[in-house]
């Protein structure tokens, strides 16, 4: 067949009725985006999937459970004819070419009076493409566009959100690949990006020329007056009318004094708002097979700082009461007193063979996992020549993931 010359429409169906026949998993795939557009739908069929039943219960849409019958059409802005019966399917296509209605079929697209785009949205924009009845083609070319909006290889300028103010944004643990669509967004409408030394450093590349890149690392050294002067920065340039989004690795509210950043924003009354990003005491265990928790085995986890070696007196760790639990404990900035943090876990009550992971860049091209237990934990880490990043996953959990190495 000759190709169909189709004429885009973006059809408005908010309160409009629209008729899906047909309860399969076609229609499960057509009716939540109907839903999320507000249209009245409405399916006729003697049976429908539990996902159709679902939104059925909760009230999204409506189910006539029986067969298609012509009158169904009536009253109708556009129907779906979603059976897996060609006669039905044949019969609701000529129901709505009498009554003019528009028609899609899951089948013979040679028979409808409309075709279903390959569909996404990024940022208020809507993908649609229609390929010669390629669906995969289709589906495909959209992923490429819309992966090209996400990723800001199509740049689209004057949709940047450019009102001044600070986006704390987390990258996740250190694959760009982890990193939330709504970070990405973030950085592409960046004017000044403040980047940490453990966020995604790919994803800096990308950036366009024109953004001001603030490398953190290269402050002077000296923790508490670093973060004076990157509250400094970040509240200066968003006062100068620059977007500004501060860059951490993993999640900026775990350990990461995001709070004290919105603190120095809303003291100099700079807008700021958060995107959250996946933190590496989760991630990074389930990247190297780990699970945090386990059914019968753990129902805690508790995520710990050990910058500070225990019976230091600045640490606000009670590490006794840490060895008492009995669920998995996860250390972060651990490395250097993690020999002192082992003993403190041993006389608080966790025996001394508890299995311990030690994961090292995680998510990362060099990620690996040291396993030990509490005993040979010292030992290890300096046989194996262990530096940070690392978590350190101590607890049952890690004989789930490694039942023949703790055998
Ligand atoms: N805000 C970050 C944590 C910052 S503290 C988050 O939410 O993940 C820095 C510590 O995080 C490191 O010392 C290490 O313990 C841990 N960490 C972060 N990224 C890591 C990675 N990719 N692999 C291993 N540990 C990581």
């Amino acid at each position: 067949m000759d190709d169909v010359a189709t004429y885009p429409a973006g059809l408005i169906l908010t309160g409009r009725r629209v008729l899906v026949v047909g309860g399969g998993h076609v229609a499960q795939r057509r009716v939540p985006q109907l839903i999320a557009v507000g249209a009245d739908v409405h399916v006729v069929s003697p049976e429908v999937t539990p996902a159709i039943e679902g939104m059925v219960g909760s009230g999204e849409v409506s189910w006539h459970r029986r067969g298609f019958e012509e009158a169904d059409v009536d009253g109708a802005w556009y129907v779906i004819a979603a059976t897996d019966d060609r006669a039905v399917n044949e019969r609701v296509s000529v129901a709505a070419e009498e009554r003019r209605v528009f028609c899609v079929r899951s089948d013979d697209g040679t028979r409808a009076t409309a075709w279903t785009p390959a569909v996404g949205r990024h940022a208020g924009v809507t993908v649609a493409v229609l390929g010669q009845r390629e669906p995969q083609r289709s589906a495909r070319v959209r992923d490429e566009i819309l992966e090209g909006l996400r990723e800001g290889t199509i740049v689209a300028r004057h949709q940047r959100d450019r009102s001044p103010g600070v986006v704390l944004v987390g990258g996740g643990p250190g694959d760009p690949e982890l990193m939330t669509i709504a970070g990405r967004k973030a950085l592409v409408e960046a004017d000044v990006v403040v980047a940490d030394r453990l966020a995604p450093r790919e994803l800096l590349g990308e950036l366009p020329p024109d953004v001001e890149l603030i490398d953190v690392a290269k402050l002077p050294r000296g923790r508490s007056a670093q973060q004076e002067e990157i509250n400094r920065i970040i509240v200066a340039r968003a006062l100068e009318g620059k977007r500004v989004v501060r860059f951490k690795g993993g999640d900026n509210f775990v350990f990461g004094r995001g709070y004290e950043e919105v603190l120095a924003c809303r003291e100099a009354g700079v807008p700021v708002t958060v995107v959250p990003g996946l933190t590496s005491p989760v991630a990074v265990p389930a990247v190297a097979g780990i699970p945090v928790t386990h059914r019968g085995v753990a129902h805690e986890f508790t995520v710990v700082s050990g910058h500070l070696p225990p019976g230091h007196p600045e640490s606000q760790v009670n590490w006794a009461a840490l060895g008492s639990l009995s669920g998995t404990v996860v250390l972060m900035m651990a490395v250097e007193n993690a020999p002192a943090i082992a003993a403190a876990l041993v006389a608080g009550g966790r025996p001394p063979q508890t299995p311990v992971a030690v994961v090292c860049d995680g998510t990362m091209p060099g990620e690996r996992t040291v396993l030990a237990t509490l005993e040979t934990l010292a030992s290890r880490l300096a046989e194996e020549a262990v530096r940070p990043p690392a978590i350190i996953v101590v607890g049952e959990v890690v004989r789930v993931a490694h039942p023949a190495h703790f055998s």
